[in-house]
């Protein structure tokens, strides 16, 4: 096996004993594969081994992939999502998952509606309220959450986080359980459910499978590291 396959192989067995330490179903837990900045012939290697859900933050290397591979996959776009790219982000992929403010959600809503699409997003939270990171910050979300679900044709599936920088995933659960927790309180006071919670990157999947993810993000424990910075990327 190469080592992406063996990468692979070894998260998803992370992926399975964090679900028996948490009491969850591995089926609640999609497992991403970060693939940004890595060639179709390693997303392939994957694909081989059965991984379909892929995330990609740059849309045109994301597009040159998708044209090289099976079109039984599915994509998220993970990074930073900008006004004139939207119409291209949403035909091409069926996950959005930083949607960072309600003018932004707007201006999507009304590009679905012309192309007819009902797209899948997360609403991005700024947990660590830092200023380099997109995203609403909590008392934001909690302001504007009635008029994010007012739009009709975003179908927002949770929240999603990129926590500030830890020296280790433990660091990382207080934001894990802020996100679910503002979660549950949006639920509450909107009434509707918001099930996913998109929380968890290579260095922390773990913890956050444990306080509720719904989806992880990992690439560099799959793919190997990275060797060039993507916009929009952390340092
Ligand atoms: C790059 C990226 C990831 C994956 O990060 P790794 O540390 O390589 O697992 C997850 N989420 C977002 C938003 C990213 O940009």
């Amino acid at each position: 096996m190469s080592g992406i396959a063996e990468n692979l192989e070894e998260i998803r067995k992370r992926v399975i004993a964090a679900c028996t330490r948490a009491g969850r179903s591995l089926s609640e837990v999609e497992l991403i594969a970060v693939s940004k900045t890595f060639p179709a012939e390693a997303l392939r290697e994957t694909v081989e081994l059965g991984q379909r859900v892929f995330g990609e933050s740059r849309l045109q290397e994301a597009e040159s992939k998708m044209d090289l591979l099976p079109d039984s996959l599915h994509w998220h776009f993970i990074g930073g999502v900008q006004r004139n790219k939207v119409r291209r982000i949403l035909s091409r992929f069926e996950v959005v998952h930083a949607i960072d403010s309600l003018r932004l959600a707007s201006y999507a809503d009304g590009v679905a509606a012309e192309l007819g699409l009902f797209p899948k997003v997360f609403i991005q939270v700024n947990v660590g309220a830092e200023a380099s990171k997109g995203g609403f910050e909590p008392d934001q979300i909690r302001e504007e959450i009635d008029a994010l679900l007012a739009l009709e044709r975003l179908e927002i599936q949770g929240l999603m986080c990129i926590p500030p920088a830890a020296p280790d995933a433990e660091s990382a659960r207080p934001w894990f359980v802020a996100l679910r927790t503002l979660r549950d309180d949006l639920e509450q006071s909107a009434g509707v459910p918001l099930p996913a919670l998109s929380m968890g990157m290579s260095g922390d999947f773990e913890v956050a499978i444990e306080e509720g993810a719904t989806h992880v993000r990992v690439g560099s424990s799959i793919f190997g590291k990275r060797t060039y910075r993507v916009d929009g990327e952390l340092g």
